[in-house]
């Protein structure tokens, strides 16, 4: 492809750089060195591939305020969440060095054999496609487990956040990684298929909206690849009477506001029962109007600009259509003056299942109220969606939660509080959000070869 990968500051549109894709010959000898270094890294003492995930921390923490700016200058984040991004993959580097090995360790199990065990051998080279909307979070969410494994890594990073995939690939190589271990591409997306194909790339995990996934996800299984794929979300976000409203209407203002809402486990659908929801609304639209938008780099700001004229125009349409269809916007939805992908927060109220603000993703600052008549209904609701990646359930009756929650079709179910990953669980979802999982000790087995070892 000749089309070059721009970075561009979402709040200003002004051009931060552009970069010419890497050609056929370049996009050849990085597999050939990342296939080398993978070959290199297996045989490498865990303990040893250990020491450099700590030393990556290390890297990221010591060097947060440049790659902080870098994430915010690129898709537009409040500096302070971009900072505690970078802090996040920091610890999930420290997380995996420190339990890693001990959930990678063989495990014997009694056979007819003298000795039998169970083996965690790496699989090869791993191909991450991964988005824009955490930069640095989404890309180190799968790396320290599979480094830590014994794979290798080829990043294909999101076009908008060229300069990000490039330090990311820095990291690696500052903290001892053989080169090309972990390699970033600067390619398009019609270069995935034939890095798919390539024999030299063993499993692929791709973040991405669900079209997208299910697409490279078909090519994938025509090469019979392992995949973990992690893409869109609807999160319910219920309300039972019950609840403590004040305290879930303002975790209701993070889980939708966080990163403008660009999220895939934002809660997106405010599901609340008939008793208390204008109570609810009312004090969530107050909590998301008195939300300051501007420059993401000004720290009294929470809401940025949207990181791609895209994503806000796909926000606005949704918002349009469900208005037409009898939505009641009771905050927000509109676009500020001047330079930069700004929209202003929104909360619809009356909003039905078929709407397109609860239908569909809504990857914005856009929170759809929609009203159940008791906590069965609520979780009917919840569950009448194409998705299943996440789900908040307020209530201050943990036995009803008990029974509530294994009715909820969602990867994970947070019960009073915000749906968040956390490198100690896994991370992943059901329906079309799709399947596989990251973090914790199902997310670092994923990029093995569970090997049954015998021996007579
Ligand atoms: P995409 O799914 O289009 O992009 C995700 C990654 O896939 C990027 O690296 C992208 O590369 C790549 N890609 C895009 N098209 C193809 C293709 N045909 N073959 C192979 N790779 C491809 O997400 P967008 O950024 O365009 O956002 C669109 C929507 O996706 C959002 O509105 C949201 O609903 C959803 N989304 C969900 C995310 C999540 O975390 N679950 C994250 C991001 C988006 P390139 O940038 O070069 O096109």
């Amino acid at each position: 492809s000749v089309r070059q990968i721009t970075s561009v500051n979402p709040a200003t549109e002004e051009v931060l750089g552009r970069f010419d894709p890497h050609t056929p010959d370049q996009i050849e000898a990085a597999l050939a060195r990342a296939a080398g270094a993978a070959a290199q890294w297996r045989s490498t003492p865990i303990e040893v591939r250990a020491e450099h995930l700590h030393r990556a921390a290390a890297i990221m923490r010591a060097d947060r305020d440049r790659l902080a700016t870098l994430i915010t200058q690129e898709m537009g984040k409040p500096i302070a969440e971009a900072e505690a991004e970078v802090e996040k993959s920091a610890w999930c580097c420290e997380y995996y060095a420190e339990h890693g090995p001990a959930m990678l360790a063989r495990e014997s199990v009694e056979t007819a054999a003298t000795r039998s065990h169970i083996a965690y051998d790496p699989l090869g080279l791993v191909l991450a496609v991964m988005p824009w909307n955490f930069p640095l979070w989404q890309v180190f969410r799968f790396a320290p487990p599979a480094l830590l494994a014994g794979n290798g890594a080829v990043l294909k990073h999101a076009s908008n956040v060229p300069r990000c995939a490039l330090a990311i690939a820095e990291i690696w190589e500052q903290a001892g990684c053989p080169t090309g271990l972990f390699t970033t591409l600067l390619v398009g997306p019609d270069a995935v298929p034939s890095l798919v194909a390539d024999d030299r790339v063993h499993a692929l995990t791709l973040t991405g909206s669900t079209e997208v996934g299910a697409q490279v996800a078909a090519i994938a299984a025509a090469h019979l690849k392992p995949q973990v794929l992690e893409l869109g979300g609807s999160d319910p976000f219920i309300v039972l009477a019950d609840a403590d409203i004040p305290a879930a209407a303002a975790a209701a203002v993070t889980a939708r506001m966080l990163n403008a809402g660009q999220s895939c486990i934002s809660g997106k659908r405010f599901i609340v029962e008939d008793a208390v929801v204008e109570e609810f609304t009312e004090a969530f639209a107050a909590g998301v109007a008195a939300l300051t938008v501007g420059d993401p780099f000004d720290r009294d700001v929470r809401i940025g600009p949207l990181a791609r004229a895209s994503i806000r125009a796909d926000v606005l349409d949704q918002v349009r259509r469900s208005v037409s269809a009898g939505a009641r916007i009771v905050t927000g939805g509109t676009v500020p003056e001047g330079p930069g992908f700004y929209f202003r927060p929104a909360v619809l109220d009356n909003v039905t299942p078929e709407m397109a603000v609860a239908a569909e993703e809504t990857f914005g600052p856009v929170a759809a109220v929609v009203r159940a008549k008791d906590a069965l209904d609520a979780v009917d609701i919840a569950n009448a969606t194409e998705f299943g990646l996440g789900a908040a359930l307020w209530t201050s009756d943990l036995d009803r939660a008990e029974f509530l929650v294994p009715r909820i079709d969602a990867g994970a179910v947070f019960v009073n509080g915000i749906v968040a990953s956390d490198p100690r669980l896994p991370f992943g979802g059901v329906k079309r959000s799709g399947y596989g999982r990251e973090l914790g000790v199902f997310g670092i087995r994923q990029f093995t070869n569970v090997k049954s070892v015998w021996v007579g």
